[in-house]
């Protein structure tokens, strides 16, 4: 979990968006910031930070599918595994098939 997650203030902010957000999910209208598919009534959902495509956050929320099984994008709940994954991918040290020969 992030500093962020962890922050009084987003318990809070994620309390009200919830409660702001849960009509359009009853509702039955409501779709997945993540696939854009529809998050159907009576299933797990999260209030979602919407990440550019670089996995960056944009400064918005919007309601997400919780768990992988209803989300072809993974859900929210894997995603933060994802990323920690592509982290540790991306610290490996390099193969030396990795290196480049120098253009001289
Ligand atoms: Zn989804």
């Amino acid at each position: 979990m992030s500093q962020h997650h962890k922050a009084a203030k987003w318990s809070t902010t994620s309390r009200k968006l919830r409660a702001r957000m849960q009509p359009t999910i009853d509702a039955g209208s409501a779709v997945c910031w993540r696939c854009r598919g529809l998050i159907v009534p009576g299933t797990k959902w999260d209030v979602g930070h919407v990440e550019d495509a670089s996995g960056r956050w944009t400064g918005r929320y919007a309601p997400e599918h919780a768990l992988k099984r209803d989300c072809p994008m993974g859900g929210n709940r894997s995603a933060g595994g994802r990323k920690g994954a592509s982290l540790t991918n991306h610290r490996r040290t390099p193969r030396p098939s990795d290196k480049r020969l120098p253009s001289w």
